[in-house]
């Protein structure tokens, strides 16, 4: 008989997770050790030595290649981690072209530090095919997109950019932090290599940081395990465990998340004084429709614009159960200020070409009960009025 091809919600349970053969534990122990006994001179057990790999984070990698969809995964310290150790697979003079608003993070890391060194950034308007193709010269290693985009929700077609980006032999990396792969698969779509930044949807707790790059590239696979060993940027053994406790509920969270973001969107979508409200899943959204084709879900991101830094500011000190902090993706909700908190990094002209204006605020909307949110949003948003 053929063997059944096992769910999503099955192998976020499963996938990397076999009973510890030693004791039956059923969950994978936390490999405190920084070193492997080796039984005899030349043999070793497969381990030698924890920065070069470690049965927690193999565990891990297993389960998270598994949920993308793909063959190899790398886990590493943080997203940015993971982010840093891709750009040692190029050398200077290489080009990378980036979706203009990706992670605020991002674009310091690339601007601050790796131009430093001779890699050339082309920030660019993903969403428009057109642009992305005309973006590419024969230097460009590497195309890096962000879909939704941190905070505006700006969309690009995956299946599109991975077109574009194969018909002159470059692969395409797509970060899915925001949608996860319980709504979005980026490599069943053509990208080559998928980034999350762990510490949000994934772990979803609010409790850890880590990340990972997914590929079925083996070649790519290879060079970032290399990156990896050398520079040492790795995901402490605990830290795997708490992300695999996080990705056995990845499918129920993600689904009540989603369920609350798509209230929360549609209250503040209804109320005349938010003059913008960002978020894939309203008809209104320029990306709707390519979002709606490429993805399962809308996800529980969502941005909003008051009109000024005192509307926005007077919003935010109001709030009671969303709680004023930088990040995402934990059970609970939180509530931020893009153009002071995470996105202060990118300048002021570049921001307010984004719609990253002083007004903006961000909602990671969690999975608390979502009458008790929107009545949290409707208070704050009288206090913001006055
Ligand atoms: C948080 C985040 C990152 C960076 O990840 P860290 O774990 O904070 O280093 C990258 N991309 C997106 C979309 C993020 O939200």
């Amino acid at each position: 008989m053929m063997k059944r091809k096992r769910s999503f919600d099955t192998l976020a349970i499963h996938a990397g997770q076999e009973p510890d053969p030693m004791t039956g534990a059923i969950m994978t122990p936390i490999y405190a050790t920084s070193t492997y006994a080796q039984p005899e001179l030349g043999v070793n057990t497969g381990y030698e030595y924890a920065r070069v790999s470690n049965p927690t984070r193999t565990a891990l990698e297993t389960n998270l290649a598994a949920l993308e969809g793909g063959e190899h995964a790398v886990a590493f310290a943080s997203g940015m981690a993971a982010v840093s150790a891709l750009m040692g697979l190029f050398s200077a003079g290489d080009h990378v072209v980036v979706s203009d608003n990706v992670y605020g993070g991002v674009y310091r890391a690339f601007e601050a530090i790796f131009r430093r060194f001779g890699l050339d950034f082309g920030w660019t308007g993903t969403s428009d095919l057109g642009a992305l193709e005309a973006a590419i010269r024969p230097s460009t290693r590497l195309v890096y997109i962000e879909t939704p985009t941190n905070p505006v929700m700006t969309v690009t077609d995956i299946a599109a950019a991975s077109e574009i980006a194969h018909r002159h032999h470059i692969p395409l990396l797509v970060d899915n932090t925001f949608m996860t792969p319980v709504f979005q698969r980026p490599l069943e779509l053509g990208a080559d290599v998928v980034l999350h930044s762990t510490t949000k949807y994934l772990n979803g707790h609010s409790d850890s940081l880590g990340g990972v790059l997914v590929t079925n590239d083996a070649g790519m696979a290879e060079g970032l395990r290399f990156v990896h060993k050398t520079t040492g940027g790795l995901i402490s053994p605990f830290e795997c465990f708490l992300v695999l406790r996080g990705t056995k509920t990845l499918a129920v969270r993600m689904r009540q998340h989603e369920k609350n973001g798509r209230a929360v969107a549609e209250f503040l979508s209804e109320r005349g004084q938010v003059q913008k409200t960002y978020y894939p899943g309203l008809r209104s959204h320029p990306g709707h429709e390519v979002h709606a084709r490429q993805s399962s879900g809308f996800g529980a991101m969502v941005a909003f614009d008051l009109g000024s830094f005192e509307a926005a500011r007077r919003f935010l000190n109001a709030l009671e159960i969303f709680t004023l902090a930088e990040s995402l993706g934990g059970v609970e909700s939180l509530a931020c200020h893009p153009a002071s908190m995470t996105h202060a990094a990118v300048p002021k002209e570049l921001r307010d070409a984004l719609g990253v204006t002083e007004g903006l605020v961000r909602l990671s909307v969690g999975i608390e009960d979502a009458a008790d949110l929107l009545a949290d949003l409707g208070q704050a948003l009288a206090a913001a009025r006055c």
